[in-house]
């Protein structure tokens, strides 16, 4: 079958001495067709290349058409390219009500705009997808060059509130994909996005008890709370988000499910335990962390990793001068890692852009980092988590990290956002000897 929703693949280095380099390939050629078959994504690229021999590559550059043949005999072809999907993404055709996209505000990069809803996003970096738009073409390709495993937004498997919640009729049909892409051996991750009394409390029950008996091949379930955004163009009222009490009971809604899985036991987000105001259980809650970037396991990790670096507590008042740029959900989760005990200032920074609801240090943006550190006083070095830049070292708003030094008139370090980084950094900065 001819593929559909090509595209060029816009080369973006070449590993010295490999088959790509060899061949005259180079950064800022674009690849058209691989053994003259064009393609829609590095999975039919790497897939192209994968097989040894000699493969013609087709290419542009500068405008002009060429052909490069590669000998793929001696190991991988050596070549990165600078997006992933080379035709059109797979937009959603759905209308959810809670669109976190929909409530983004005004003015931040142009790419969070976009409402993505492709497969090979998930496959290639565990984005969640719906299955709402897969056509029949979609589904044998996951199938055939098994790509697993796939992030699913479920939500709910009653059929008429899958339509309701997603605001689409293909909603109800998306489980029956659901269905046989396990059948056919697919790894799926599913999600379950709670919306306060939409598709919580009964629902949940006949979603999770359906996962149980329908779905049992589902690797992992995470139950996360809506996020309630105040800044975007189509907001969701802040009944709909949870609040101590709501949190507690579908923790415990979700605590006696558990109870009833023999195995990818249902796992609450960390949110809803903060919210709570309880501590993250332990390590064998997560059953491996599947769902991390989800925010679902963050903080017992973090803590673990943190504890295992550090042979004993910061020595009282050595990390006297250093502030750690958090959140409130942010502060929760360092908790009792001694770090506030030892001299340093945890700065909550509110979110400027998204409201108070929304404290996950990935959304932070510089203008509220670089206003929230021009109050405190005695410090010197702030250490921010990585997670709230891009690779170009932007916040959501596009503040670079030195425009927010430069703002808040102190120097702020990128940290990565692990606690084992964090452990390593602080004993940097520690007077007096690191624990
Ligand atoms: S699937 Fe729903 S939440 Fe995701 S982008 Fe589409 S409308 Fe928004």
């Amino acid at each position: 079958l001819k593929r559909k929703n090509c595209g060029p693949a816009l080369v973006e280095a070449v590993e010295e001495g490999s088959p790509a380099a060899i061949a005259g390939i180079r950064p800022g050629d674009s690849i058209i067709t691989v053994r003259g078959e064009p393609l829609r994504d590095v999975i039919d690229l790497y897939i192209a290349l994968a097989e040894t021999g000699h493969a013609s590559v087709g290419i542009e550059r500068s405008g002009e058409l060429d052909e490069v043949t590669l000998d793929l005999g001696g190991g991988p072809p050596g070549i990165e390219v600078a997006e992933q999907v080379f035709g059109e993404l797979m937009r959603c055709q759905n209308n959810c009500v809670f669109c976190f996209v929909d409530s983004l505000p005004e003015g931040l990069r142009k790419p969070l705009y976009v409402k993505d809803d492709d497969y090979r996003l998930s496959f290639l970096s565990g984005n969640f997808i719906t299955l709402t738009n897969l056509s029949r073409a979609d589904v044998r390709r996951i199938v055939s060059e098994r790509l697993s495993p796939l992030y699913v937004s479920l939500h709910a498997t009653e059929p008429g509130l899958r339509k309701k919640m997603f605001g689409n009729h293909e909603a109800a049909r998306a489980t029956k994909v659901l269905k046989e892409l396990l059948r056919e051996g697919i790894e799926l991750h599913a999600q379950v996005v709670l919306v306060r009394g939409v598709n919580d409390r009964e629902h949940l029950d006949r979603t999770l008890s359906d996962l149980r008996d329908e779905f049992a091949a589902v690797k992992s379930i995470g139950i996360v709370p809506v996020g309630i955004s105040t800044g975007g163009r189509r907001t969701l009222d802040a009944k709909y988000g949870y609040d101590a009490a709501s949190a507690g009971e579908v923790l415990d809604q979700v605590g006696a499910w558990r109870e009833r899985f023999g195995h990818s036991k249902p796992c609450a987000a960390d949110e809803l335990f903060f919210l709570a105001g309880l501590e993250p259980p332990d390590a064998g809650y997560y059953d491996g962390f599947p769902q991390l970037e989800n925010g679902i396991g963050l903080a017992r990790l973090f803590r673990d990793e943190f504890l295992s670096r550090q042979e004993g507590a910061f020595a009282r008042g050595s990390l006297e001068g250093t502030a750690l740029v958090t959140t409130p959900t942010g502060r929760w989760a360092l908790g009792p890692l001694g770090i506030a005990e030892a001299g340093a200032k945890l700065v909550e920074v509110p979110n400027g852009l998204f409201g108070v609801n929304v404290n996950v240090c990935g959304l932070l943006p510089g203008a509220s980092v670089a206003e929230a550190l021009r109050g405190v006083e005695g410090i010197d070095s702030v250490l921010l988590p990585s997670v709230a830049l891009d690779s170009e070292r932007r916040f959501i708003d596009g503040m670079t990290i030195e425009q927010a030094s430069d703002r808040s008139g102190v120097r702020i370090v990128a940290v990565e956002s692990s606690g084992a980084s964090l452990a390593e950094e602080l004993k940097r900065y520690s007077k007096g000897g690191a624990g």
